[in-house]
């Protein structure tokens, strides 16, 4: 948490958010016009959805609508239940031993959770970038993307696949000449759009990244937001952040949590600025957190 001065206001009033992320808003708006959207993208919408671990409850009763080719942030103090939302919403989060999730998650009109729907074909629809770059550490950097490709039983030409999805993850220029390399000889952020490309490649409809810049320096950070901004034309986007910064500068819509519970959710620049809630005030203007 940033330990810039604060700033009170009433809620709706024209609440300042902490100045860097009131920078980040203002510049926002420009970034955010680029609306060109290449292919359709699915919704997904959650509905009255909770998770728990054994007896913990750790997600309460939340209902929110992702919108296609919108990046979406959670956003909210640790352990507040970011992580285990998204991993609902492509059925991660039953592979933890005791855990489970009631409610519906919808992919357009489909129930992921649905008795007749087949987990893989879910976890190839909702493709998830993690914390930490996690490429495979035997592979070389093309067989990390063409593993994707293999493992989803996806035919077509696999160098074209590999070198589009490299592309569209903004690393081919970087790698193109040291294909046959260990993808972990890379730098952590080029690490980590490796680890983008290779969910691109099995194209997803919809990309949730959790925290996928925490682990990463202040360049490989801003090349993974401008990727997330170019991503939005394709995709869905799910975006787990502590950063507000980050949320500021890269999401059309915020989702601010707090104890399980889904407090708000609005445009970013209205969460920031203007929320409804007063604990998301507090939260935005670094009272808490
Ligand atoms: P956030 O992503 O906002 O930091 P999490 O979704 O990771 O929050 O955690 C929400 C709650 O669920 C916390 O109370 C956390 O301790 C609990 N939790 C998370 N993962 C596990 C797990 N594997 N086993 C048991 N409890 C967990």
């Amino acid at each position: 948490m940033s330990t810039e001065p604060q700033q009170a206001a009433g809620v709706g009033q024209g609440a300042r958010p902490l100045p860097d992320v009131h920078a980040a808003v203002q510049r926002a708006p420009e970034r955010h016009r680029e609306r060109e959207v290449v292919s359709r993208a699915r919704t997904i919408k959650l509905d009255g959805l909770h998770a728990y671990y054994g007896e913990t409850h750790a997600v309460r009763d939340v209902s929110l609508t992702y919108a296609a080719n919108e990046v979406t942030a959670m956003i909210g103090p640790s352990g507040c239940g970011k992580s285990t939302v998204v991993r609902c919403i492509n059925r991660m989060h039953e592979e933890i031993p005791g855990a489970r999730a009631q409610g519906r998650v919808l992919l357009d009109e489909q129930d992921v959770y649905a008795s007749e729907v087949d987990v893989v074909s879910v976890r190839r629809a909702i493709g998830m970038v993690f914390q930490k770059p996690n490429p495979f550490p035997t592979m070389s950097i093309f067989d990390n993307v063409a593993a994707g490709l293999r493992l989803s039983g996806k035919r077509g030409d696999v160098k074209e696949r590999v070198e589009q999805s490299l592309r569209a993850a903004s690393l081919w220029e970087e790698v193109k000449d040291r294909l046959s390399k260990p993808g972990i000889g890379l730098s952590g952020g080029q690490q980590q759009r490796l680890c983008i490309a290779r969910t691109i490649a099995v194209e997803p409809e919809v990309i949730i990244m959790d925290e996928p810049a925490s682990a990463l320096d202040p360049i490989s950070t801003l090349k993974i937001e401008e990727l997330v901004l170019e991503l939005k034309k394709r995709y869905t986007i799910v975006i787990v952040t502590h950063n507000m910064q980050q949320a500021a500068r890269v999401a059309d819509k915020t989702a601010f949590m707090l104890t399980g519970e889904l407090v708000e959710v609005a445009d970013t620049d209205k969460i920031f600025t203007n929320p409804d809630d007063a604990r998301t005030e507090d939260y935005v203007t670094g009272k808490f957190g």
